[in-house]
């Protein structure tokens, strides 16, 4: 399984590339923010407890947040992989969420800590109150404890993961397809093994990910074949013998 923690400040970006880093390797995303905001919506006994916490910008309690991901991973049966976004934000959410996947025979691969600085995340977050709604993101007093509780509660979680070898910091600032493709290089290096990523990453990340570093070998030698693989007619199996027979004959001409 490829699992990824997505890190970084509030504001960072994490919600946008997750999604898109799900999308790109077909794992599920699970966002406690999204969660929460949608048990806030509804109502639920979660949701009201959440809230006094959401609106004042401080963290929910670790007994609440933890219990409510493991009730959301079990929902997944066999996941692909997992990108967790705004979980763990605590190190006690980290060790339990370490717990949780060794009980499933797996691990976080990597942490990608998105790096932004202080001034780019109000202005960011700002904006977002504009664009989506989120009561968090519309005072000042409440982004800055947001924020505050990053730094006290959130930022040790990079030594932590550090020392596992599994923190990358990746530069959060510029456009969302140029923050993506850094992120991606990152993810290219640890995707499971041959066998293991065919069923971690699905259809899609095969054909966009697997398939580049191998085509300029077959393209330079696929050329000839491909010609005469036409003149072989529609059968896959007539087109292995043609590529060969042109090799050995083109062989023959070299050592004459
Ligand atoms: P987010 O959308 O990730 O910025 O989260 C919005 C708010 O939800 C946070 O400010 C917290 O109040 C709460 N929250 C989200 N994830 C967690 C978490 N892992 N632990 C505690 N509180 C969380």
């Amino acid at each position: 399984m490829l699992n990824i923690v997505i890190f970084g400040p509030p504001g960072a970006g994490k919600g946008t590339q997750a999604k898109k880093i799900a999308q790109q390797y077909r794992l599920v995303h699970l966002s406690t923010g999204d969660i929460f905001r949608a048990n806030i919506k509804k109502k639920t006994p979660l949701g009201k407890l959440a809230q006094s916490y959401t609106d004042k910008g401080e963290l929910v309690p670790d007994e609440v947040t933890i219990r409510m991901l493991e009730s959301e991973l079990n929902r997944h049966k066999s996941p692909r992989g997992i990108i967790f976004d705004g979980f763990p934000r605590t190190i006690a959410q980290a060790e339990a969420l370490d717990n949780f996947l060794e009980d499933r025979g797996t691990a976080i691969t990597i942490m990608l800590a998105l790096e932004v600085h202080e001034e780019e995340l109000i202005s960011r977050i700002k904006s977002r109150a504009l664009l989506e709604g989120r009561k968090d993101d519309a005072d000042e007093t409440v982004i800055k404890n947001r924020i505050l509780e990053y730094n006290n509660k959130t930022a040790p979680l990079k030594d932590y993961y550090s020392l596992q070898g599994k923190s990358y910091p990746v530069q959060g600032v510029g456009t969302i397809d140029d923050i993506f493709h850094g992120l991606c290089e990152v993810i290219e290096q640890h995707l499971p093994k041959a066998d293991d990523a065919q069923r971690a990453a699905g259809p899609d990340a095969q054909t966009s990910n697997k398939r580049s570093p191998r085509k300029p070998k077959k393209k330079v030698k696929k050329s000839p074949a491909r010609k005469s693989s036409k003149k072989a007619g529609k059968k896959k199996s007539a087109k292995k013998p043609a590529k060969r027979s042109s090799k050995k004959r083109s062989s023959k001409k070299k050592r004459k």
